[in-house]
C-alpha cells in the first residue's frame, strides 16, 4: 500500500530505539518529515541519520515525555522546524521491574505511570493544542497486548497501558468531529530492546503465548502506524487495534 505523506510532518516519541525506530523510518520511506524524539539524542542522532541516508527527512529532538515542558518543547520544535505537526506515535516507554502488585514499591509504580500514561497525556495535549487550531491531525498512541489482558507482575505497566487506551477513547470522542482522528495500538510481544534482559525459557515462555508460534517484529507495528495514521484510515478513530499474533484471539 502506498501513502501520501509528502509535505507532512509527523514526530515519534521513543523513535531512538525498537517500534519507534521502524515507526520513524517507516514514515520517512513514505515521504513525511519526521522528528525523531528520544531521551537520548544520541540514538535519535543516529536513527536521523539513517532516514537521510536514504534519502528521507528527519531531524532529532532530546525529550523526556514525563515532563510536560519537555513535551511542549517537542511539539513547539516540530512547529519551528518543519511548519506543522500532522500526525504523532506516542510510542515512548518503559517496562518496569517484575513484581507481583504488592511487592510494587510507590516510586517503582509512579516511574512507569509517569512515562507510559503521564508521557502519553502530555504529548497528546500539546499535540492537540496545535491540531485543533489547523483543524486536522492523526495520532497513534502505543498501548500493548497488556492495554486489555493482565500480566502477572507487570502491575505498572498494565495499568498504565489500559489508562492509553481510555484516554485515547476519550481524546476520540473530543476531537474527532474537529477533524482528528486518534488511535492506539496494542502490540504481542515484540523483539525489541525492551525484551532484551529475558533468558531462553523467559523467551520461549512469551514466544508461546502467540499462537502463531513467533514473537512480533517492530516493522510489523510500525506499519500499521503509518495506515493509521495516513488518509487511507480516514473512517478510523477512537479504536484499539491489536498487533498479536493471536494473543487475544485465545
Ligand atoms: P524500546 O526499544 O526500549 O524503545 C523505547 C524507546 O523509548 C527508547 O528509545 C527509550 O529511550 C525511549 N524512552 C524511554 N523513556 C522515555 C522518556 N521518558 N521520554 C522519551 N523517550 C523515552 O521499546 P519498544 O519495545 O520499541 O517499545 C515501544 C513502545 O511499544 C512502548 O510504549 C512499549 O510499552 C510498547 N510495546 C512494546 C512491546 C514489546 O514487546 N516490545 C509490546 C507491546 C507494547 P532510551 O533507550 O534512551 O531509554
Amino acid at each position: 500500500m502506498s501513502y501520501d505523506f509528502q509535505g507532512k510532518t509527523v514526530l515519534v516519541t521513543g523513535g531512538g530505539s525498537g517500534i519507534g525506530e521502524f515507526s520513524s523510518k517507516d514514515l520517512a520511506k513514505e515521504g513525511a518529515n519526521v522528528v525523531v524524539a528520544d531521551l537520548s539524542l544520541e540514538h535519535a542522532e543516529r536513527v536521523v541519520q539513517e532516514i537521510k541516508s536514504a534519502g528521507g527527512e528527519a531531524t532529532a529532538f532530546k525529550v523526556d515525555v514525563s515532563d510536560p515542558a519537555s513535551a511542549k518543547a517537542m511539539v513547539d520544535f516540530t512547529i519551528k522546524t518543519y511548519g506543522s505537526l500532522d500526525g504523532a506515535v506516542n510510542n515512548a516507554g518503559i517496562g518496569g521491574p517484575a513484581k507481583n502488585t504488592g511487592d510494587y514499591e510507590p516510586d517503582e509504580w509512579r516511574k512507569v505511570m509517569s512515562v507510559n500514561l503521564d508521557g502519553v497525556f502530555y504529548c497528546l495535549k500539546y499535540e492537540l493544542e496545535v491540531m485543533e487550531k489547523a483543524g486536522k491531525g492523526s495520532i497513534v498512541n502505543m498501548a500493548s497486548i497488556l492495554g486489555t489482558n493482565g500480566f502477572a507482575t507487570a502491575p505498572a505497566y498494565v495499568a498504565a497501558k489500559h489508562g492509553v487506551v481510555g484516554l485515547t477513547k476519550n481524546a476520540a470522542l473530543e476531537y474527532s468531529a474537529k477533524g482528528i482522528r486518534v488511535n492506539s495500538i496494542g502490540p504481542g510481544f515484540i523483539k525489541t530492546p525492551l525484551l532484551e534482559q529475558m533468558n531462553k525459557s523467559q523467551f520461549d515462555a512469551l514466544t508461546s503465548l502467540h499462537p502463531i508460534g513467533r514473537l512480533g517484529e517492530p516493522e510489523e507495528v510500525a506499519q500499521l502506524a503509518t495506515f493509521l495514521l495516513s488518509d487511507k484510515a480516514s473512517f478510523i478513530t477512537g479504536s484499539y487495534h491489536l498487533v498479536d499474533g493471536a494473543y487475544a484471539a485465545q
